[in-house]
């Protein structure tokens, strides 16, 4: 392999609080020639993202940045803001998960590029303009002379996060950083993006930094992988062996968490990693692994272990890394409920020639034009049946399931629920109907008012629909919350004082409390990380099992 392009020694971040030093990147090492994609694979708050931002030179106080991050012969963290600045986007360059907060709003994505390219390359108007077309069909863009004149509110996000690429591109850097560019994505879009990575190892021979919560995608596209946990490297290798062989428990358990698309439906528990990462304040006195680990002994509990390397420049921070099992060795549990046979069970929900059209804005000079979001959808569901809906993003999945609920009104077609017709309007229904169908979000935070605490969030459902009064309100709500795994300690704190996977057990619990006949599962593990999506998966079996719902599960996975 050439000389590393990016070389990050001994990389320590630390915030001062006032609880005292918190640790978010402890002793990061990795090198990246060009031409390479190096993975960076770990759970949210394992510190990845903060090792992308000391890469990039963007961290500043309260940070505490040590170490040595170099490009070639510079240390960057030594270097002026001015030095630093030049960098950017000429030599170094980031695309972040959100593309909406790094593109201009006021600004359409072709003046965004064109901009970039005048500052950075010194072109002229003309110029810039025939190589923003250039970088726009590159990034597989449809239509790049049109769609240049759109601003960022009008793209899908794959079409936002190909034009944040274009950009980062347009001065053909050296170092490329990829902090989660397909999360939320479909699979169709991140397909397309995981190729344009691939295209541009070849074609500009970048070394290029991929961070990931998604281990399929590392496996797809890495040459080097590096595991991140609870700030430090727990392991690292050629991605080959990492994955053929790892040699870390936590690795095991995170390839093990993924679900499979030849696992029969429903008919098995998924082995989540149970417990958290460890609080990032203090010193490090023991495996920090050791809480979750099956296979910690007591030496585990009252020393750090040190990094054993193996063949291949092949290594991992575990004292037993030898008698680390391969992955799918662990058990998986036998699930409460027994698998849905094709036999059919009575019906419970009918759609018949679901329409759902509107008109939307066409662009710039572009007048109106009608969309045609549902087109004749016709489907069943039986009582105690699960249903997936998969496709694309702009599929029609989510507004079908929003007018299953009411949420929407469709303009056209029937809704039956036990043979009787769903009203259009959700004014028009029945308060017994609104408990009967129950919403599970994307996004929990759709669900959960920030100024409620839990118990409001949870109990909101028990008395509006009668199944608890003023006075047993809390010892439901904290049954329910039992149901879904939390304490009733979460009873009184509020959505934002909580992960973003513990909001979806909330949102699970509230939707369930109704004791709903059917729930709408829309994407509701897509922006989890895989431990936590294998709990929540878990847990919607189980809930299914002891509730005897049905679900219509909406998903652009069709391993989930
Ligand atoms: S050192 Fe012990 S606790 Fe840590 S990963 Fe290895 S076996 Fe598990």
């Amino acid at each position: 392999m050439s000389d590393p392009v990016l070389t990050v020694r001994d990389l320590r971040v630390t915030y001062g609080t006032r609880r005292g030093p918190v640790h978010a990147v402890r002793n990061v090492s990795l090198a990246i020639p060009a031409a390479r994609i190096f993975g960076l694979v770990g759970e949210s708050g394992s510190g990845k993202s903060t090792v992308a931002q000391a890469v990039m030179g963007a961290l500043g106080p309260p940070a505490r940045v040590q170490g040595e991050v170099r490009y070639r012969g510079d240390d960057l963290l030594g270097l002026p803001p001015r030095e630093l600045r030049r960098l950017w986007g000429r030599r170094l360059a980031l695309v972040s998960q959100d593309p909406a907060s790094t593109l201009n709003p006021v600004l359409t994505v072709g003046e965004q590029l064109v901009e970039v390219l005048r500052a950075h390359e010194r072109l002229r108007a003309r110029e810039a303009r025939r190589r923003m077309h250039e970088l726009f069909a590159a990034v597989q863009l449809p239509h790049p002379a049109d769609l240049a004149r759109r601003y960022p509110h009008q793209l899908s996000g794959g079409q936002q996060q190909r034009v944040s690429i274009a950009i980062a591109l347009a001065c053909d850097p050296d170092v490329l950083v990829l902090d989660e560019p397909t999360t939320g994505l479909d699979v169709t879009t991140e397909a397309r993006i995981l190729d344009l990575v691939e295209s541009l190892r070849e074609r500009s021979h970048a070394a290029i930094l991929y961070i990931s919560h998604n281990l399929a995608v590392i496996r797809r596209l890495c040459d080097l992988v590096a595991v991140m946990y609870a700030g430090q490297v727990v392991e690292q290798g050629p991605a080959s062996r990492v994955f053929a062989q790892p040699r870390h428990p936590y690795t095991v358990a995170l390839l093990d968490c993924l679900p499979r698309v030849d696992a029969p439906p429903a008919s098995r528990l998924l082995p989540a990693i149970e417990g958290a990462q460890p609080d990032p304040a203090g010193e490090v006195r023991a495996c920090q692994f050791a809480p979750r680990c099956g296979l910690a002994v007591e030496r585990c509990h009252r020393e750090p272990p040190g990094w054993f390397a193996a063949d291949g420049g092949h290594g991992s921070r575990c004292f037993y890394a030898d008698r680390v099992p391969p992955p799918a060795a662990r058990e998986r549990q036998e699930s409460p409920v027994a698998p849905d046979r094709p036999r059919r069970g009575r019906p419970l929900l009918e759609v018949d020639g679901l329409v759902h059209h509107y008109r939307a804005s066409a662009g710039v000079g572009g007048g109106a034009r009608v969309v045609r979001a549902l087109d004749g959808v016709s489907l069943g569901v039986a009582v105690g049946e699960t249903l997936a809906v998969v496709g694309e993003s702009g599929a029609g999945k989510t507004t079908f399931g929003r007018a299953v609920v009411g949420l929407l009104r469709p303009s056209g077609g029937q809704i039956r629920l036990e043979g009787t017709p769903v009203p259009r309007r959700l004014r028009a229904w029945p308060r017994a109907l609104r408990r009967r169908l129950q919403i599970v979000f994307q996004n929990p935070d759709l669900t959960l008012n920030p100024r409620r605490t839990i118990l409001d969030a949870v109990a909101r459902p028990l008395v509006l629909f009668g199944l608890a009064n003023r006075r047993s309100r809390r010892a439901d709500a904290a049954r329910w919350l039992a149901a879904v795994g939390l304490g009733e300690r979460y009873l009184d704190v509020y959505p934002a004082q909580i992960s973003g996977g513990q909001r979806q057990r909330v949102a699970i619990a509230r939707a369930f409390a109704g004791r709903p006949d059917l729930v709408v599962c829309d994407e509701p593990t897509s922006a989890l990380d895989v431990s936590v999506q294998a709990t929540v998966l878990n847990l919607l079996t189980e809930l299914k099992a002891r509730q005897g719902a049905s679900y219509l599960f909406v998903s652009h996975d069709l391993s989930v």
